[in-house]
């Protein structure tokens, strides 16, 4: 049976057509319906934020909100993300700069970031990868000395606290996605959150054309809205949210007790202060020392149709529309984690004897 290296959690079918039997009967399908506002505010409470403005995608959602910030010249970021975060930044007229990781979390290395920071300078765009929190707290003591806003993307991190804070309370706002390969889905979705009510507002109006009310329009807006049905599957995910993440921690467990310890694969140590959400299980293979290549490792794995993933490769500095275009400085961490890197099958339903086959062809 094929493995996929994730697989989207579901409600029962009845479980959602409870959900939206309501917007068959009042016909209101997108626009801050029902659900919309319901979602949002259990979302409020679930992430521990005072504002969240949901959206179609993550992507729109971290495009809008760096439009938003009124950004303008040079966005400190990582390499080591989806494509998705550099372009948010170039497709908003801004520079990405980008900043090596660290080797222990793969989030950017704080010790790196100052000397990158030039008067063009406005935002750091730092991404809580695998879930691995950011520094938080050295990033906002850089960015409160340099006056730069902080934008996360915390795509992968979604319902993580840190030091009992939800990841959302740091900076001046943080992404989430809601795609339907993440912890949390609304098949297609995405959230910002924040707490400047005058940030909002204007998000708001870029997310709906940039209208505001019916006949002035004040921004360059776009269609970031999300529709009643996507909320409608959310709604019925976060019921079952903790569970989810609890069945992952199992398989997360599983995997770090057969593959912890051997020589040439590193695991990522679980983070002090971190409530993980367990979204990723990302192994790093050393060929001298484990024998096998990472996409040795990949191609074995395919062989008896499991397929691990490549995130994150190749960085995203080094995307094909980006050669020549951007001036980039050599991030060498990042370069060498990129390189031999696998992110594992990991899903809630994924059984232990999954978990042992895989593992067994890997060390086998
Ligand atoms: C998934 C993802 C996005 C984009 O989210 P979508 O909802 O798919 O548009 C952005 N950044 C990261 C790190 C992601 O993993």
């Amino acid at each position: 049976m094929k493995i996929n290296v994730t697989h989207s959690s579901m409600p029962t079918l009845d479980e959602y057509i409870k959900e939206i039997k309501p917007i068959f009967e009042s016909r209101w399908l997108t626009n801050m319906g029902e659900k919309h506002n319901l979602l949002k505010e259990q979302l409020e409470t679930y992430l521990q934020t005072e504002h969240v403005s949901l959206f179609c995608n993550g992507h729109l959602a971290l495009e809008q909100a760096l439009q938003a910030m009124g950004l303008t010249g040079e966005v400190i970021t990582t390499p080591f993300t989806f494509i998705s975060t550099t372009h948010a930044i170039v497709r908003n007229g801004l520079t990405p700069v980008f900043c090596d990781i660290n080797p222990k979390d793969y989030t950017l290395d704080v010790t790196k970031l100052e000397s990158l920071i030039t008067e063009k300078t406005s935002a750091i765009v730092p991404v809580h990868v695998y879930g691995n929190v950011c520094h938080v707290n050295e990033i906002e003591r850089i960015a409160g000395k340099y006056k730069l806003k902080v934008i996360y993307d915390a795509a992968h991190a979604f319902g993580e606290t840190y030091k009992g804070k939800g990841v959302a309370t740091f900076g001046d706002a943080s992404m989430f996605s809601f795609h339907a390969t993440k912890v949390f889905h609304t098949i297609e979705g995405g959230a910002v959150c924040y707490t400047d009510r005058r940030f909002g507002k204007r998000l708001e109006t870029i997310r709906n054309f940039g209208l505001q009310g019916q006949e002035e329009i004040v921004e360059v807006g776009a269609n970031g809205k999300m529709n009643e049905f996507s909320a409608a599957m959310g709604l019925c995910n976060l019921r079952h949210i903790d569970e989810e993440i609890a069945k992952r921690k199992l398989v997360v467990q599983r995997y770090k007790a057969r593959l912890g310890g051997i020589k040439g694969i590193t695991l990522c140590e679980e983070q002090a202060g971190v409530k993980s959400n367990y979204a990723y299980f990302p192994v790093v293979f050393k060929k001298e020392a484990f024998g096998k290549s990472r996409d040795e490792v990949i191609a074995l794995l395919a062989q008896e149709g499991i397929f691990a993933r490549k995130y994150f490769y190749p960085l995203t500095s080094n995307a094909a529309c980006y050669k020549g275009k951007l001036k980039t400085a050599e991030t060498p961490v990042a370069k060498e984690i990129a390189e031999n890197i696998l992110t594992l099958p990991l899903y809630a339903d994924l059984t232990v004897e999954q978990v042992d086959r895989i593992c067994n062809l890997i060390t086998g």
